[in-house]
């Protein structure tokens, strides 16, 4: 048997292990990557890459072009030297639930073509508001805005601090199945019941844009916009929240600079200010797995989570990763860190008068806003994550 038959005949059975323990781990995002001499794949679990196999370059070939061939004609464009999006079913051995649905990105790249497949809704949890990690006062705040038949909610953070996950939530949180529901993404991630799910084909020169103003002539009541990127989508996105209720997220760090991005991008500041009702900044942290072990905290430590939370908080004990069979280094899953900015009359009459960020930042904090480092800091004390892991991943102040 020649090298090349030995490796065909391989792929199938390559992949199954491949999905099966992708599935098994709870992983959702798979990266297939050429380097030098070899090719990885890799999973993406709690936030970060690890290398699941190394496979020698003709094996890798062979597994990018098969997963290509496995999305039959649904691989768009034609032309592999151009990034390709597509979709397959795979039905993996042993699973009782049916084919896994399979979202595919290539990438040329050098040495090769990269892959991204990520499994639709591999995560069977149905995530609700209740398991994004809010504080009871801010779940307070974020359900008291979205109960409200309009304006424009906003998750804050960059790739990858859980904001599709949130806006998701919080749209299965509604009462959708009396309600007109639509939503505009690049790519399903997940699919709602009662919700319409349009994906923008750029393929034949689709934009978000278009999409939106195809949905504003649906007689919507919700609509959640995947991305604010551009212009035209956002300059429609808040016009749509005068008469609907608008989810988006946006690559910005926090409320204050999310509204001021607006302005900065040509925004009239009094329809940024009547529009937009509340903007969640967030991050996802990991969490400490059950086999934690208290500790007592150091000086330096006391001293830190004093200055964020005030003096009267009590800081006797937090916790230390220790490492078991089910997580090896001590933290299993992730949790959100919030911070919820809202736009009341006080903020809202800055934003007209074309107040700074670190301005508006500083009114809200002293209208009771829960700083995202704050709000990590109220998590390590509850024993949910670290002290290291909140100064990883959140701004400090
Ligand atoms: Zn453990």
């Amino acid at each position: 048997m020649s090298g090349s038959d030995a490796g065909t005949s391989m792929i199938p059975a390559l992949v199954q292990t491949i999905f099966r323990e992708a599935l098994e781990q709870g992983v959702a995002e798979i990266h297939a990557e050429p380097r030098p001499g070899r090719g990885v794949i890799r999973f993406r679990e709690h936030g970060e890459l690890r290398e699941h196999t190394s496979l020698n370059p003709l094996t890798y070939s062979e597994f990018v072009n098969h997963m290509k061939a496995l999305c039959a004609e649904q691989i768009v464009p034609d032309d592999p030297r151009l990034p390709q999006t597509g979709r397959l079913s795979l039905m993996i051995d042993e699973s009782a639930e049916g084919p896994l649905e399979i979202s595919l990105q290539t990438l040329p790249v050098h040495g090769g073509e990269k892959l991204l497949l990520r499994i639709l809704q591999a995560d069977s949890r149905d995530w609700t508001l209740d398991d994004l990690g809010f504080s009871a006062a801010n779940l307070t705040l974020y359900r008291e805005a979205i109960a409200r038949p309009t304006g424009m909610i906003i998750h804050a953070g960059p790739t990858g601090s859980g904001k599709t996950t949130s806006l998701y939530a919080a749209v299965g949180a509604l009462d959708l199945a009396r309600k007109s529901a639509t939503s505009v993404e690049w790519a399903l991630e997940r699919i709602i019941p009662d919700l319409n799910q349009h994906v923008v084909n750029r393929d034949i020169g689709g934009s978000f844009a278009d999409s939106l103003r195809s949905i504003m002539r649906q007689s919507p009541d919700i609509v959640l916009v995947g991305k604010l990127e551009d212009t035209e989508t956002v300059d429609l996105a808040l016009g749509l929240a005068a008469g609907a209720l608008v989810f988006g997220s946006i690559h910005t760090s926090d409320g204050a600079s999310t509204l001021t991005r607006f302005t900065d991008m040509g925004m009239e500041s009094f329809l940024v200010s009547s529009a937009v009702r509340l903007v969640c900044a967030q991050r996802l942290i990991r969490m400490l797995c059950d086999c934690k072990e208290p500790r007592p905290p150091t000086e330096a430590e006391r001293l830190l989570i004093r200055q964020a939370l005030g003096e009267g908080e009590p800081v006797d004990s937090l916790f230390r990763t220790v490492g078991c069979k089910s997580c090896n280094d001590g933290y299993g899953g992730l949790i959100g860190v919030q911070e919820i900015f809202i736009q009341d009359e006080e903020i809202s009459a800055l934003v007209v008068k074309g107040t700074s960020p670190g301005e508006l930042r500083q009114v809200a904090r002293r209208r009771g806003m829960r700083t995202l480092f704050q709000d990590a800091m109220t998590k390590v004390l509850e024993g949910k994550t670290t002290v290291e892991e909140a100064l990883h991943r959140v701004p400090s102040e």
